[in-house]
């Protein structure tokens, strides 16, 4: 028989309020120990808790929800007590007292869920970057994701491919000759609007782009401003600044949200080509490799033209500096505050851009690298002359679009993605 687990679902105490969830086949004769009976399903009911008649452990708002029409699909039980923490070590003891009971693991509410046929793994990953969601971007996408909007996607696109399977088994069933020239016309402008429309969504923004925040990296040789300019964007003074050459050794990054667009600024070692400091050449090393990883580079230099591809700042425009540069795409004093506000509101605009659209599904790398694989079975499958090989291609993109939803599963896999779940989720 399965285990009946019990965690604290409510974040740390001491709060107002702790909510304790049970799940599994003994939370209702749990509930009832502690509450006296079961209350009527689905109803909050007022409650003393005891573990004897002597004992009282609290007065709570219990629920009763019996399986399987629940969150994890089993019997679930709910104990919203006063949130001390002497009050949740006593109930929790009393419960890891009550046979059949341990306590859950991480994310082993919604392992359940999944194992239980409540929500499917695209579901359940959308639920862990909702958890996790800091800005309005990632809350939007997350929900989408977790309400099942993609899983709806993907059975739409999976039904269509077994639309177009059967089509083939009828040819080989019945077929005169093994030629694809048996299939209808249809069949192949319909693989064909299947895979374009997987393009279509492999081209999106990816969900990294959301969690990781769209990645600014300020550059530029020593003394242009840039510590100072990274401090005026993240709006703290998070870098050390210092009219010394080479104050910045290491890459100083800061994760920000500007109108709910997450964003990590980096701010960077000067590249000097020269010079005799060893941790300021690792400085300048590490600089590099930031540059390489940039989504957008801000490059402040007083005088001439930084790489291509970047931004140019004329940064301390205050003292005059940067009236040389050609056509900078900012000119800023961070002294002043002159032209900071014109600047963030260009990086907030070309970083919506880049991210994917509020309310829009993104993919994470899994569901990017399996859609990546159906789109390509599908285009192997238009340019097979054979149905045998065709339906074989087609069935290889069922087993891409079933991995979307969790229907073929590896335990590392789940472990990995419940592991990211906190416990009592
Ligand atoms: P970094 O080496 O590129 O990071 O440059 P810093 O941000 O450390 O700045 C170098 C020096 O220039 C410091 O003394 C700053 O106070 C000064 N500075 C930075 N930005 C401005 C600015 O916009 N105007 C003026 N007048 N001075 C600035």
């Amino acid at each position: 028989m399965t285990d009946t687990i019990f965690a604290l679902s409510s974040g740390s105490p001491p709060a107002a309020i702790a909510v304790v969830r049970l799940s599994g086949p003994r939370a209702g004769a749990c509930l009832s120990a502690l509450a006296g009976s079961l209350p009527e399903p689905r109803r909050a009911s007022y409650r003393t808790l005891r573990v004897s008649r002597e004992t009282v452990l609290d007065r709570a708002l219990v629920l009763w929800f019996p399986g399987p029409r629940t969150a994890t699909g089993e019997d679930l039980a709910e104990l919203h007590l006063h949130g001390g923490r002497a009050v949740i070590a006593a109930v929790e003891s009393a419960l890891c007292d009550l046979p059949g009971m341990r306590r859950a693991e991480p994310g082993e509410f919604t392992r359940r869920a999944f194992a239980n046929g409540q929500i499917d793994l695209a579901e359940a990953e959308g639920l862990a970057d909702l958890l996790s969601a800091e800005t309005e971007l990632q809350r939007r996408s997350a929900i989408a994701m977790a309400s099942g909007a993609f899983s709806k996607q993907v059975e739409d696109w999976r039904d269509r491919v077994l639309t177009s399977s059967a089509a083939v088994e009828a040819v080989l069933d019945f077929g005169d000759e093994d030629d694809v020239s048996d299939l209808p016309p249809e069949f192949g402008q319909r693989i064909a609007a299947l895979a374009d429309e997987l393009s279509a969504w492999l081209s999106r923004p990816r969900a990294e782009a959301l969690r990781e925040g769209y990645r600014v990296v300020l550059a530029g040789p020593p003394n242009a401003g840039k510590s100072t300019l990274f401090n005026a964007l993240v709006e703290d003074e998070a870098a050390i600044t210092a009219p010394l050459a080479g104050t910045t050794r290491d890459v100083l990054t800061r994760a920000v949200a500007i109108e709910g667009v997450p964003f990590l600024f980096a701010d960077t070692a000067g590249l000097r080509d020269e010079t005799t400091d060893v941790i300021e050449a690792i400085g300048i090393d590490r600089a590099r490799a930031a540059l390489d990883r940039a989504d957008l580079v801000l490059w402040l230099g007083a005088e001439g033209d930084g790489p291509a591809g970047v931004w140019e700042i004329a940064a301390q425009v205050d003292r005059g500096d940067g009236a040389d540069k050609a056509a900078p795409r900012h000119a800023v004093s961070a002294l002043t505050g002159e032209g900071i506000d014109e600047l963030r509101r260009d990086l907030v605009e070309t970083a919506r851009r880049a991210m994917p659209r509020p309310g829009d599904v993104a993919l994470n790398t899994r569901q990017h690298g399996l859609l990546a694989d159906a789109e390509i079975s599908l285009r192997a499958g238009l340019a097979e002359r054979d149905p045998l090989l065709v339906a074989e291609r087609l069935r290889r993109v069922r087993v891409s679009f079933d991995g979307l939803v969790g229907r073929a599963t590896t335990e590392d896999m789940l472990d990995t993605l419940f592991g990211r779940f906190c416990i009592g989720k």
